[in-house]
């Protein structure tokens, strides 16, 4: 596996892999590797010759008070987890690696799409997180890239960035890992003390609740948001942020709900903040 600390390495890496015409598979990730990250690596292998993951903690992606500082960190542990896996290549630019002329001029503007759900709560997040995927497209120019449903509206609006500006990269959508339990795994679990675990579970199980009473027929988009709300208000940690469903492409709330229909709701537990979706069958 290359170990590549910078773009310079990064790039000449990459240049046997063009030249031989192998097929690029990116996976984006924050690290601090769980086993949603390398269900996207598994993924990855089975559809590309040359298999490439980057750990960055992007800056650009967190507002003042958010937990950027403390963002969990272990890159040793990640390197040994992705070799483990097959990855063949990991980048893990430091910030000025990444960024060596400082803030950047020229960003991406994530459009009308990046205003609703996280995007209410967390302004300027999607402009960074496109900005830096796109920055990404650019050092790596993969063929196919992987995102989780988990961040289901980050993956919409690279799809869209992807599609609107022509970028010609496949962006190949992971389902969601979760713990026995259903938690969705993420990063940010290891803040969560044991009671924070146990009420983080009402995320799911609101999403169940919508599914269940979707499956009993009903099919006004308020209706099932309030049955959400009345499951994760079960869990007295849980503040919950959003709770909606909405149109897959769009991220518009639907007022008639179809199968496909995505349930989606984020929740501060304690100081952490969690979010997980469904996708509704039936
Ligand atoms: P992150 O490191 O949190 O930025 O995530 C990197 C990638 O892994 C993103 O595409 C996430 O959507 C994906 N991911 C994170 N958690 C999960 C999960 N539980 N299941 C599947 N994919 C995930």
């Amino acid at each position: 596996m290359i170990l590549s600390p910078t773009r310079q390495i990064l790039s000449e890496s990459l240049r046997p892999i063009r030249a031989e015409g192998l097929l690029l598979g990116l996976v984006p990730t924050m690290g601090y590797i769980h086993e949603g990250h390398l269900s996207l690596v598994d993924l990855a292998r089975e559809r590309s010759e040359f298999l490439a993951v980057s750990i960055f903690v992007n800056p650009l992606q967190f507002g003042p008070g958010e937990d950027l500082s403390r963002y969990p960190r272990e890159l040793d542990r990640d390197l040994t987890l992705l070799r483990d896996r097959g990855a063949d290549l990991v980048f893990f630019p430091s910030v000025e690696e990444m960024y060596p002329d400082g803030a950047l001029q020229v960003v991406v503007d994530p459009g009308p799409m990046s205003q609703r759900l996280c995007g209410v709560h967390r302004p300027g997040h999607f402009g960074g997180v496109l900005t830096v995927v796109a920055r990404l497209f650019g050092l790596f120019r993969p063929q196919i890239a992987l995102f989780g449903q988990k961040d289901y509206q980050q993956a919409v609006l690279v799809r869209r960035m992807v599609r609107d500006l022509e970028m010609g990269v496949e962006v190949v959508l992971g389902p969601i890992v979760r713990e026995e339990d259903g938690l969705a795994l993420s990063s940010r679990n290891v803040f969560l003390s044991r009671d924070e675990r146990a009420d983080a579970l009402g995320l799911r199980r609101g999403l169940q609740e919508v599914q269940r009473a979707f499956e009993e027929g009903n099919r006004s988009g308020q209706e099932l948001g309030r049955v959400l709300f009345r499951e994760v208000e079960k869990h007295p940690l849980l503040q919950l942020q959003y709770g909606e469903i909405v149109h897959p492409d769009s991220l518009e709330p639907l007022e008639t709900v179809v199968p496909g229909a995505v349930a989606a709701v984020a929740a501060h537990c304690g100081g952490t903040r969690l979010i997980d979706n469904h996708i509704l069958k039936g």
